[in-house]
């Protein structure tokens, strides 16, 4: 591996209203490399006055800039320009990205190959917002026009800082909304080089700003902020809660995607191999911190032994180290205090009675020593009732339940206040299909795990979330819809 672990400190500005700019206050953040815990970076701490700065300054751009009245042509360049300038600038946003987040490298570099089809997929989408026209009755004409809903506030997690950045931004400008992200306080980094790439395609003043900054403050801002017509949110569901009390002052329009706590149904007709692989990936890529990891597992009780030790004997190969590392699969949790919840969640796995059959610990080693890894962890013998059966741990930690049927299989995994993601292995296609139709999720696999696509709907049933991203529903969520009916006759209406 040529790159090396090193890297020296950059002091980074957001941008707002066209320019790049510090805080307000002075106020600025420590970013820490979590494989290392060395200072990385430091960014603007962005709080009320900063984000008040960008909303008016996004408000502005919509209300009298020209972006809502541009072509929708002249959006979609602009899209497939920043998807050309995320591609040139890949190897950096991919190795920015693993600094920051701890992903490892080959995971990064997926999602910023992802992130540019996103782009390029809206760029695409601008120029095909159609609406309806209907001939109703024979004297008038009534059309359906789709228009841009206005400003878009965006908040985003620290598991996907590019990706998710793209998923908001993307869909916003191509249908001539407004933007103001927000990325997660941890992993600012590659949403303030995007803000950079997109200044340079030439996003107008205030049509895109990005502001760095915590959710205390700059994210109530967004949330509360009367002149934000739009809320799109990706995190935890409880705070998903508090935006959606914080966005009813002016009933923005909300789109939230939220937790998971997502069922694997392995059967034992499945491809054991297959599934055994899947399963590990499921519940172990992005060191488990993804919310629609398969954090739950469900084994046909007459394999389940089979399986368990199937994971375990391939547990060495999950190699741990910094993302940037040679062959490495799993990076550092992205904090200590991440790791800390994450280990409390263990402590209360092996305190309710599950059986740890692998990790649960710190890896020993100098080169962990300063680092937030944790080993990738599973727990056998898990009861539903448990913890963590039923919450959602967002990393390294997979607990196996055993089913003895379809039928026990469908209600295990329907038992969770969560609905976003859902697997299931078998070769029996007719009872795959039949499984899948009856799982309370939003999006579900059948003989895999996880590949999802930016054509396809993304989001959540129950408290998983509300609305969808991406695909042709993506971007609707940032378009209102009028209607306009037109008299064709000449003679007064003569009502009274
Ligand atoms: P989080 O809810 O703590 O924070 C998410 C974002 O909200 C951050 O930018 C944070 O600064 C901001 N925020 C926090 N409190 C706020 C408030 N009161 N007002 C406004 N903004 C506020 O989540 P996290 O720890 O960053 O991410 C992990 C969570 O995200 C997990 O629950 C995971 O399942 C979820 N997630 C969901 C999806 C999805 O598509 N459904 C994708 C990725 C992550």
């Amino acid at each position: 591996m040529k790159t090396s672990v090193k890297s020296s400190v950059k002091t980074y500005e957001m941008l707002i209203n066209g320019k790049f700019v510090k805080a307000r206050n002075g106020g600025v953040r420590d970013i820490l490399d979590p494989a290392s815990g060395e200072l990385l970076a430091v960014v603007p701490e962005a709080g009320r006055a900063d984000v008040k700065l960008a909303v008016e300054a996004a408000r502005k751009a919509f209300d009298e800039g020209p972006w809502r009245k541009t072509t929708a042509q002249d959006r979609g360049k602009l899209l497939f320009k920043i998807g050309d300038l995320i591609r040139a600038n890949a190897k950096a946003l991919a190795e920015l990205e693993v600094r920051n987040m701890g992903k490892p490298l080959a995971e990064a570099e997926y999602d910023v190959a992802d992130a540019a089809n996103c782009f390029e997929f809206y760029g695409g989408l601008a120029t095909k917002i159609h609406g309806e026209t209907m001939s109703v009755p024979a004297n008038s004409m009534s059309f359906v026009v789709r228009e841009p809903i206005g400003v878009c506030g965006q908040i985003i997690p620290w598991n996907y800082p590019l990706l998710m950045s793209a998923w908001k931004i993307a869909p916003a400008l191509a249908s001539g909304c407004t933007v103001v992200l927000k990325p997660s306080e941890l992993t600012p980094l590659t949403a303030l080089f995007l803000a950079r790439l997109m200044h340079e395609a030439g996003a107008p003043a205030g049509v895109v700003n990005v502001v760095s900054g915590p959710g205390a403050g700059a994210g109530e801002e967004l949330a509360e902020s009367p002149l934000v017509d739009k809320l799109a949110f990706t995190g935890g569901t409880a705070t998903g809660r508090k935006i959606a009390l914080a966005a009813v002052g002016n009933l923005k329009k909300l789109t939230l995607e939220l937790g998971g706590k997502n069922p694997n149904i392995v059967f034992a007709d499945a491809d054991f191999d297959s599934a055994v692989d899947g399963a590990l990936f499921a519940a172990f890529a992005n060191q488990g911190e993804v919310c629609s990891a398969g954090s739950r597992l469900l084994v046909e009780k007459s394999i389940k032994k089979r399986f368990v030790a199937a994971m375990l004997a391939k547990i060495p190969r999950i190699k741990l180290g910094h993302g940037l590392g040679a062959g490495v699969k799993m990076g550092p949790l992205v904090s200590a205090a991440h790791r800390d919840k994450v280990e409390a969640m263990i402590k209360a796995g092996v305190h309710e009675g599950a059986k740890l059959v692998c990790g649960g610990g710190r890896p020993k080693g100098a080169e962990f020593a300063k680092g937030f890894f944790l080993e990738p962890t599973i727990f056998d013998e898990v009861k539903p009732t448990m913890r963590i059966a039923r919450e959602e741990i967002f990393g390294p930690v997979l607990s196996v339940l055993e089913f003895k049927d379809e039928a026990e299989a469908i209600r295990l995994a329907n038992d969770t206040e969560y609905g976003l993601a859902a697997g299931v292995w078998t070769l029996n296609v007719n009872k795959g299909i039949r499984v899948l139709k009856e799982l309370r999720a939003g999006i579900t696999w059948l003989n895999t795990y996880h590949p999802t696509f930016n054509e396809m709907p993304w989001g959540g049933y129950k408290q998983s979330g509300n609305g969808r991203e991406l695909g042709l529903y993506g971007i609707q969520a940032y378009l209102e819809t009028k209607q306009i009916n037109i008299n064709l006759d000449e003679a007064p209406l003569g009502w009274y």
